[in-house]
């Protein structure tokens, strides 16, 4: 079934030069437990898309249809529980982590500030479930990110995302930053976590190399417009 269907969506900047159509009437559907690679150069608004799904930022017009409903017509505190179920993974978490915070503390927030899991105690052993999910060591629980390499780092990114038990996870990027051996553990890890809890995946990226065999489709953006949207096999066998 749809998990997800995107009509019409645009969002436009104003800047000093004029209106900005970063993204401009995009258009697609998504079946639950699959995977949509959104590929194309840099710039072209695949970003600004995957944001204004999660209405991180607000589309300019468009609708999101998520299970069914429309979440551009959700009023704030919907959206708060509603993002739950929709995570965004970034590209680089050490940026979006914070470097005085240990592990244990950064997979944990969420669960607190969404009082998902109040008790501290039970917290520590949702957290040290998490860790285990997505292959940290036990005897990193108390290190700070900065102590890690980039591998270990996203890896905590996904548990911190994993925590709220999502259905669909935004990928921007998520191992652009890696080394290419990483990547590889890093996209393995993402393809078992998806067989065994069903997620749908938007994976953004710049290099098609990234997803062609993970992805189910692939969507290629151009100056904001979705140009092209087919089975990976079938992009990749007509280039
Ligand atoms: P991509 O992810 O494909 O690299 P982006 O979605 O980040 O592309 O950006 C699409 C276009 O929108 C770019 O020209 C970018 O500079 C512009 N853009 C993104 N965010 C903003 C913003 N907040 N204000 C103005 N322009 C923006
Ligand atoms: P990311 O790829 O993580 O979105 P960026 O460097 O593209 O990081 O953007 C960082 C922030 O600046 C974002 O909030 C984005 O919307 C905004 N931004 C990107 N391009 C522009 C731009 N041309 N003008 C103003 N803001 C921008």
């Amino acid at each position: 079934d749809t998990i997800l269907e995107v009509k019409h969506l645009k969002k436009y900047f104003n800047t000093p030069k004029g209106t900005l159509h970063a993204v401009d009437d995009v258009s697609f559907t998504l079946e639950r437990g699959k995977t949509l690679g959104i590929v194309g150069e840099s710039g072209c608004g695949k970003s600004t898309t995957g944001r204004a799904i999660l209405r991180l930022i607000e589309p300019t017009a468009g609708e999101v249809i998520f299970n069914g409903e429309d979440i551009t017509k959700k009023n704030k505190e919907q959206m708060r529980l509603l993002r739950r179920e929709m995570q965004l993974i970034f590209q680089d978490p050490y940026a979006s982590l914070d470097p005085r915070k240990t592990v244990s503390e950064i997979i944990g927030e969420p669960l607190k500030l969404q009082k998902l899991i109040p008790d501290a105690k039970k917290r520590a052993e949702r957290v040290h479930e998490l860790m285990e999910v997505v292959g940290l060591a036990d005897r990193l629980i108390n290190t700070y990110p900065h102590e890690l390499d980039g591998g270990r780092r996203q890896r905590i990114g996904i548990a911190r995302a994993l925590a709220m038990e999502p259905k669909l996870i935004i990928c921007d990027e998520p191992v652009s930053a890696l080394d290419v051996s990483i990547q590889a553990q890093i996209l393995n890890l993402m393809q078992d976590l998806q067989e065994q809890m069903g997620l749908t995946y938007i994976f953004i990226t710049h290099d098609l190399s990234v997803v062609n065999h993970f992805a189910n489709d692939i969507a290629v953006m151009y100056l904001g417009q979705l140009i092209e949207k087919a089975p990976s096999v079938t992009l990749f066998d007509n280039p």
